[in-house]
């Protein structure tokens, strides 16, 4: 199968460099394709606007959406969201990577998704949730957060965790129409001993070599 990692962390030395590595070494001994969206390696620019594109729409007023439309329609898109675009297209299954940075993904990644998933090309025209132009693909968060597992359930300090990612499993990734899997979390890596972590790099080794027989989760039950 295909599969696209994409990777938002600064330091590859961290326990997301080391589940991205892991998860890469993994899915090609299984004998999968694997293509990666490290984005801070890549530099990737997560500032949306008139980059986003080589053709313009309206060059009095910046609509974005009216612009993704044209672009769709005339093979306008910059190189870099061309090249980000043709990955996901390309993939059975989309792995995000990622330490939860204020109860959401961090800049970097929430800027691909505002670049990379465009109208025309990756919704619109009631192509959305069952819908969705990514129906039959798969997706799944992979995070580390910084807090013990007991703060994010439902009446922990911080809720539930499905509650957080909510508008991330259900406005960006269902909204496009794949089927999210239950996302894997690694509670406070921190403070794990190093026997605990590579345990980690254990159980998401062995997860990823099952990954495919997994059945997608509601994600509105939060
Ligand atoms: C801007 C910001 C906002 C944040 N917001 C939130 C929030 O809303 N909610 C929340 O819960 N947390 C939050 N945090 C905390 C954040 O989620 C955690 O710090 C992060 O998830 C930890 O993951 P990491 O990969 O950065 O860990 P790291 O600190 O990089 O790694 C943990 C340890 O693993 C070690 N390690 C690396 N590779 C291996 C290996 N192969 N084997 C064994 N050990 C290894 C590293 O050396 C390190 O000691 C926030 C942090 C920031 C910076």
């Amino acid at each position: 199968m295909k599969i696209l990692i994409v990777l938002a962390h600064p330091e590859m030395q961290s326990m997301n460099g080391a589940m991205f590595k892991q998860g890469i070494k993994t899915l090609e001994e299984e004998g999968h394709e694997v293509k990666v969206s490290d984005l801070y390696r890549e530099e990737f620019n997560p500032v949306s606007g008139r980059r986003n594109f080589k053709t313009t729409y309206d060059a009095a007023f910046f609509k974005q959406q009216l612009e993704e439309i044209h672009a769709t329609d005339t093979a306008g898109f910059a190189d870099d969201i061309e090249t980000e675009q043709q990955k996901v297209e390309w993939c059975d299954l989309m792995i995000w990577q990622f330490p939860i940075w204020w109860f959401t993904v961090p800049a970097i990644l929430k800027g691909w998704v505002d670049r990379v998933f465009a109208m025309g090309r990756f919704y619109g025209s009631e192509r959305c949730y069952e819908e969705g132009v990514f129906k039959g693909k798969k997706a799944i968060l992979s995070l580390t957060v910084g807090a013990n597992e007991n703060a994010y359930l439902k009446n922990g300090l911080h809720g539930d965790l499905y509650g957080v990612l909510k508008p991330i499993h259900r406005g960006m990734l269902k909204f496009t129409g794949f089927d999210v899997l239950r996302p894997h979390v690694i509670y406070a890596p921190v403070r794990q001993t190093v026997v605990q972590r590579e345990l980690e790099l254990a159980r998401w080794e062995e997860r990823l070599k099952h990954i495919f027989t997994e059945h997608s989760i509601d994600v509105d039950i939060y």
